[in-house]
């Protein structure tokens, strides 16, 4: 396949790491906030995509997330979950997805008036609709707040259990992450972990590589970012024992940048990930607040870094290993990318 004919959106993807809070529509923002008499910094769909842009692109990850306190008061109501969660859903697919992973904190919604019972519910409805529509099997992940109270991240977990099996198909810690280590919440983790939920933390965006280590000895399969691994003081070690235990990254490329966790995509820790051998794929974070898409990402890293399509793509496979859906579904989505690289006379190891 050569570079320029390549149609990044018709290329098999697995959807392992975005935010519903920060995946929403331009346009559905708009409408949610107006009906819900929520004040905006912007009275277009482009002017607030544009504001929500030049926040997120801060070189902070503390400052990147405060663009979700918009999103979360638009999504402040059931009929805006349900909406949320199947346009995601349709994006998605549109943008190449056979796997759809997608998560969010419905404690968040508390202080709107919504239970998290009723905030999940109303995500799993827009998924299932969203499958419904595309034929493509989707899976939600509760995230708990780990700048919550370790008694709130408990409630976020017992939460996520209530509903396994039922559309809930894993746990994350999200949030600002420095000074907020997930041992604080090693029991939430272990009430997920012990019902069955797959379990992936971020970990080493913003803070040191050590807390990767953390989430793997607290038995995360898989790592939300992690680049900070390979920096500083016994990366090499770091990255050998990331490498035995055999967890995925889900390496967001744009979302790095923006929060300053990278210098550029052109020199993002991805390669040097590769070069160690890590099991890595390249996820989206938050399309809004990016302003990007999964192909939009698989582009950069092929036009701005020494990584190509073949390694992108083994990528993909690994992360539809390493997807917390049905194992029937997984098998599918591998056979699905196999045989597309195949066609496209593209390497990779299966
Ligand atoms: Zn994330």
């Amino acid at each position: 396949m050569r570079d320029k004919t390549i149609d990044w959106k018709s290329i098999p993807k697995i959807v392992l790491h975005e935010h519903l809070d920060g995946n929403l529509r331009p346009q559905t923002l708009l409408e949610l906030c107006l009906a819900r008499g929520v004040a905006l910094p912007a009275d277009t769909p482009d002017a607030l995509q544009h504001w929500i842009h030049t926040q997120a692109n801060s070189g902070s990850l503390e400052r990147y997330v405060s663009s979700f306190a918009l999103t979360v008061a638009a999504m402040s109501s059931l009929e805006a979950c349900e909406r949320v969660a199947f346009e995601a859903m349709l994006d998605c697919t549109a943008d190449g997805a056979l796997l759809i992973e997608l998560r969010m904190a419905p404690l968040l919604l508390e202080p709107w008036g919504l239970t998290g019972d009723e905030a999940v519910q109303a995500m799993i409805a827009g998924l299932n609709r969203g499958s419904a529509a595309t034929g493509v099997p989707a899976g939600l992940i509760v995230c708990g707040m780990r700048t919550d109270s370790p008694a709130d991240v408990i409630r976020s977990a017992e939460l996520a259990t209530r509903f396994a099996g039922k559309g809930v198909i894993g746990f994350d810690l999200a949030g600002a992450e420095r000074g907020f280590a997930a041992t604080l919440h090693a029991k939430a983790i272990a009430i997920a972990r012990e019902a069955g939920l797959g379990l992936t933390l971020h970990a080493g965006e913003s803070d040191v590589g050590e807390r990767v280590m953390e989430a793997i000895e607290l038995k995360a399969t898989r790592i939300g970012h992690g680049v900070h691994i390979t920096r500083g003081q016994g990366a090499t070690e770091r990255m050998r024992k990331a490498r035995e235990a055999g967890v995925h990254f889900e390496v967001c490329p744009t979302s790095n940048v923006h929060t300053g966790a990278c210098p550029s995509v052109a020199e993002h820790a991805l390669i040097e990930m590769e070069q160690a051998g890590l099991n890595w794929s390249i996820q989206a974070d938050n399309r809004l607040i990016s302003v990007i898409t999964q192909g939009g990402e698989f582009q950069a890293v092929q036009e701005q870094t020494t990584l190509g399509l073949a390694q992108i793509m083994q990528g993909q496979l690994r992360a539809a290993q390493a997807s917390f859906l049905p194992a029937a579904q997984r098998d599918q989505a591998i056979e699905h990318i196999s045989a597309w690289c195949k066609a496209q006379g593209i390497a990779i190891n299966t």
